[in-house]
């Protein structure tokens, strides 16, 4: 019998939040395999806010996804059939899998994905966040980007989700005071609570201005910023002369469409150094994932996630990183093993 791929494909450009109806659920048979090929079956789809930028037609570190295309993610699976010589069935593996059920690997391409350990050490949708994408990200973020030194206080915005969680706590083993951003008192108690954080300041309060005031009485030395907009503002006029920041996200842009027309006046007044980066520059770095898999292990970086099921609700499941409805890291089960 003959294996039917589901494939989500992109039929119209989103505005705002993710509709179900701007992608067509489409289901043909796995394609045969040519020499050099594995099929891979999708266990877990990363949803990261890169995935609501690549369904715009705006300029972006990688191309749109087309109009008719298999929408673009990240994710990991098993090898069930293989014409490889490089991959065997029972391979684990990460790449751009794409929101589908199967993946045809290319052995050509093969330094596009990244062979993991058939039984890791840590559960898989934690491969895909404190260990993973969103790990590297935090850990190159505050050791390379942005090296914060002990006694220094660093801002964390989106503080409760995967990258901020994990650039918190990696703020704290650097014997830095750190301060976390993040939507509703749940969040907040969260990251003070279970990640170690020295104070939270919860954004959707009415006096959260003043919360960020009392919570940097030195100001603040380091801005690891994931938000953009008001939030970002507000951190950078709390900066300290010289303050670094180290530009990871703009999420609070990217379904609206539209770019910031921020006032970056205050990059001058204060002499602050901004840093942008992309984790993809650093995506073989095998040396940040041993790090962070020893971390988790020890108890020294806890790492969160929020499962959810299904690939045809891939569309919807996405917009939780904008309504602010997952903490840690946010992953989609398409299979189970
Ligand atoms: P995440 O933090 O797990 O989820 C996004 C969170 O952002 C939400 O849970 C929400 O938390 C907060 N948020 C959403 N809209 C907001 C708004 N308008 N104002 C304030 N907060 C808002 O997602 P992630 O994958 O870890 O990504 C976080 C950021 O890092 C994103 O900007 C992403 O683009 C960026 N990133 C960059 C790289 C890189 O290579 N540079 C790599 C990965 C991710 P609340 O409940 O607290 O509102």
């Amino acid at each position: 019998m003959s294996l039917v791929n589901r494939q989500l494909r992109l039929k119209t450009r989103p505005e705002g939040l993710v509709r179900q109806d701007n992608f067509d659920l489409v289901e043909l048979p796995v394609p045969e395999l040519a020499e050099g090929q594995a099929l891979v079956r999708v266990l877990y789809l990363s949803m990261d806010p890169t995935n609501r930028v690549w369904m715009s037609d705006i300029p972006q570190y990688m191309p749109p996804v087309a109009i008719g295309d298999t929408m673009r993610g990240l994710g990991l699976g098993r090898v069930v059939a293989s014409r490889s010589s490089h991959y065997a069935e029972g391979d684990l593996v990460q790449g751009l899998v794409g929101w589908q059920d199967y993946a045809v690997l290319d052995e050509a391409r093969a330094k596009d994905w990244v062979k993991l350990p058939p039984k890791p050490p840590v559960s898989l949708p934690t491969l895909l966040g404190a260990c993973g994408f969103s790990g590297i990200t935090a850990y190159y973020g505050l050791t390379e980007i942005t090296p914060v030194q002990p006694g220094e206080t660093l801002v964390v915005s989106a503080a409760a989700g995967s990258v901020g969680s994990i650039a918190g706590q990696i703020g704290k083993l650097r014997g830095a005071r750190v301060v976390g951003i993040a939507g509703g008192p749940d969040k907040c108690r969260h990251l003070i609570d279970d990640l170690g954080f020295d104070a939270a300041v919860d954004y959707k309060a009415d006096d959260w201005k003043e919360q960020l005031k009392q919570a940097t009485p030195d100001g603040v030395h380091v801005n690891f910023e994931n938000v953009g907009g008001p939030v970002m503002r507000a951190v950078m006029s709390r900066m300290v002369n010289g303050g670094r920041v180290a530009l990871c996200g703009l999420i609070a842009n990217y379904a609206n469409g539209g770019r910031p027309s921020d006032d970056y006046s205050v990059i001058i007044v204060k002499r602050l150094t901004v840093r942008g980066f992309l984790a993809f520059d650093y995506r073989d770095s095998q040396k940040a994932v041993q790090d962070l898999i020893g971390w988790v292990k020890e108890g020294k970086v806890k790492a969160g996630e929020t499962v959810a099921e299904g690939l045809e609700n891939a569309p919807t499941v996405l917009n939780r990183l904008f309504e602010g409805t997952s903490t840690g890291k946010l992953v989609l089960r398409v299979h189970g093993e």
